[in-house]
């Protein structure tokens, strides 16, 4: 008999606490406090719905972690196999007051408190710990959330070839363009990405023509003519054992005609920008010397006005996080960092374009892309 895939699932987030206390312990922090945001799932499989209701994980360097939660969610709590201890609380009590006793308990001074917890959370915790020393909880996870496991890597692979299979669909011209609203082509990516798989749609940015020229443009009512730039930017979030999901985030840009040699010329450029980029991402090189690379071919072309965003940022259980391919970004790329490489041209006004991949750095020090549909610029006349 094997490991059912939840024991498996608990022995990664075991593993996962290990890191997160080793890490507290280097930061002299004595608890780790959880609440809505990414933390708490990729750490318990369990994610707080956005209730003005506490939800808090008490994880004390010392000690067993409890998840103070609402009596009612309680049953939507997945079995953690000894993880953490649950205690529900009842509309008749205080939760604040709960978790000062669980503090207290365990006589934690320096507390890291989540990003992403209400004010009111933290401001009646302060209020009531008025002698604790307080750190943001991403100084604690984000370093080891950004270092994909295998459970996170296997997650992202499946999500990016699932992203990848509606990038095929629109690149064989099987989404129609001329004469449909960017958001009926949006809400068509959207039905694609549930039916590969994605258990939500993030975003589907599809901006046409002058359009293109935004790089989060909203999808709206523009109806998409000839001889047009469409800049397709799309991504959802799969999960392979019912937790928490990774996220998927890739861009295509496709043409309603051929396209002029202006247009083709600044896709040569994009397209070695994109290339050279994620070659360069190995172990051992900063986050910003990537963006660098992208950059610098752009500059050289004389386009380098016209790239006006980061060359990426990491990717995992949330479609941004650490590490951001950024100028003055020097944390040094290592195995299991997973990042999008997505260099784009926007001349105002007139058209635009982008490329994105997400990449991750395999156990040799090499980018493994997990995007690899078609990278030319693609004629879809339909
Ligand atoms: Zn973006
Ligand atoms: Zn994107
Ligand atoms: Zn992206």
């Amino acid at each position: 008999m094997g490991m059912s895939d939840s024991s498996v699932a608990n022995g990664t987030r075991s593993a996962r606490m290990d890191r997160v206390r080793a890490r507290m312990e280097v930061l002299g922090v004595d608890a780790v406090l959880l609440s809505h945001g990414a933390d708490l799932p990729w750490l318990t499989g369990y994610r707080a719905m956005p209730l003005e209701r506490l939800t808090m994980l008490v994880l004390p360097l010392v000690g067993d972690p409890v998840l103070v939660v609402p009596g009612l969610e309680a049953p939507r709590v997945a079995d953690a196999g000894g993880l953490f201890d649950l205690c529900p609380w009842s509309d008749a009590e205080d939760p604040i007051a709960l978790v000062e006793g669980l503090l207290r308990k365990t006589g934690a001074s320096r507390l890291a408190m989540s990003d992403r917890a209400w004010a009111t959370t933290v401001l009646a915790l302060q209020g009531r710990l008025v002698d604790a020393e307080w750190i943001d909880a991403s100084r604690v996870t984000s370093p080891i959330r950004a270092v994909k496991d295998a459970a996170e890597i296997a997650a992202l692979t499946a999500a990016g070839a699932a992203a990848d299979r509606v990038a095929d669909v629109l690149l064989s011209g099987g989404i129609p363009m001329i004469g449909r609203t960017e958001a009926e082509v949006s809400a068509r990516i959207g039905a694609l990405l549930i039916a590969e798989g994605h258990s939500a749609v993030n975003f589907a940015i599809v901006g046409s023509g002058p359009n293109a020229a935004s790089p989060h443009h909203e999808p709206g009512s523009r109806v998409i003519g000839p001889d047009e730039t469409v800049v397709c930017d799309f991504g959802g979030t799969l999960s392979l054992d019912g937790g928490p999901g990774y996220c998927s985030d890739m861009t295509r840009t496709v043409m309603t005609g051929q396209p002029t040699s202006e247009v083709s010329d600044c896709y040569e450029v994009l397209l070695e920008a994109q290339r050279q980029a994620v070659a360069s991402a190995v172990a051992g090189v900063t986050a910003e010397s990537v963006d660098q690379v992208a950059r610098s071919i752009i500059d050289a072309a004389g386009y380098g006005d016209l790239f006006v965003h980061r060359t990426g940022h990491g990717i995992g259980i949330e479609e941004h996080e650490d590490p951001y391919l950024v100028v003055g970004n020097d944390e040094v790329l290592v195995p299991g960092h997973a990042f999008s490489v997505e260099p784009g041209i926007y001349q105002p006004g007139r058209f635009g374009m982008r490329l994105e991949d997400i990449v991750v750095i395999d156990e040799h020090g090499l980018p493994e892309p997990l995007n690899r549909a078609d990278h030319q610029l693609v004629v879809v006349d339909g």
